[in-house]
């Protein structure tokens, strides 16, 4: 069985995140959404909120599911039987943040190999961050986000 799990906040989950993993679905028999509950980051959208959107977003996608952990990812993948980590990759920005990652993720454990899937380029721009800010300021936020999440509910 070969799973993939693709790490993130999800704070909220976006067109972006939702196109990597339905690019992806195909080359794995599962993938884990994993939302980590112990970065730096600060969230905005409760942790419940963010389960339900990506539920939502995958509901007639049969092998993807969603889950919370805590402590380092890869120690996740082995909890999980899971051999590889699923990224996404917008920018050159993005591939210097990633790289030490995956890097140190292989030295933590050899039997975990991370997968980048380059970004299409009409979502390129789209980050949670920026929707959170656009969306704080009352801005339309919904050619950005998964068809049919509300964030106000
Ligand atoms: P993190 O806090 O780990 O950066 P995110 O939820 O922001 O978590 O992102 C999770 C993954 O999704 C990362 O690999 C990130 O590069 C990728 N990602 C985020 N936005 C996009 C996008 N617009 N297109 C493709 N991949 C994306």
């Amino acid at each position: 069985m070969k799973t993939a799990i693709f790490p993130g906040s999800f704070d909220p989950i976006t067109k972006g995140h939702e196109s990597i993993v339905k690019r992806a679905a195909p080359l794995f028999d599962k993938i884990i959404v994993a939302i980590g509950d112990n970065s730096s980051k600060n969230r905005l959208f409760d942790l419940e909120k963010r389960i339900e959107w990506i539920k939502k977003t995958f509901k007639n996608e049969p092998n993807i599911e969603v889950m919370t952990y805590k402590g380092l990812t890869v120690d996740f993948c082995k909890e999980q039987k899971a051999n590889y980590i699923l990224r996404g990759l917008r920018s050159a920005i993005d591939f210097e943040y990633e790289q030490p990652i995956a890097q140190m993720n292989k030295n933590l454990n050899h039997n975990v190999e991370s997968f980048f899937l380059i970004t299409d380029p009409e979502y390129s721009a789209i980050s949670s961050t920026i929707v959170k800010e656009i969306h704080k300021h009352g801005g339309n936020i919904s050619p950005f986000i998964p068809e049919g999440i509300n964030l106000d509910k």
